[in-house]
């Protein structure tokens, strides 16, 4: 399960920017094609929390659609899967904008 690691990062960032302070809330974006599982976050996120200053944060995920541009022909378009074809002139030249990212966007800590 990868994401366990990859909210480790989470965690760890959060408590680095959190000043010693106890954190309330941590809002996170995953991307639709980043191959993590939202559910499989809280999860973790509860675990490697556990006795740390983000323990009781309360986490927020946004789900960010995946967005493609073809370079055939320019256009911009929501991207389902991965290797999908431009919707406009069924080119395999899709350039991914956005869709693969899991970043933490904002950390709301208690005065
Ligand atoms: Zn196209």
């Amino acid at each position: 399960m990868h994401e366990m690691a990859l909210t480790q990062g989470i965690v760890d960032i959060c408590l680095q920017h959190a000043g010693g302070q106890r954190i309330s809330t941590v809002v996170i974006e995953i991307g639709t094609l980043s191959g993590v599982v939202p559910e499989a976050v809280e999860f973790c996120f509860s675990a490697c929390s556990t006795e740390t200053l983000a323990a009781s944060a309360r986490l927020e995920i946004r789900r960010i659609e995946a967005q493609g541009r073809c370079l055939d022909c320019s256009g911009v378009q929501p991207v389902e899967r991965l290797y999908d074809p431009c919707r406009q002139c069924g080119s395999y030249a899709l350039e991914l904008l956005s869709g693969e990212e899991m970043r933490v966007v904002e950390i709301e800590v208690d005065d």
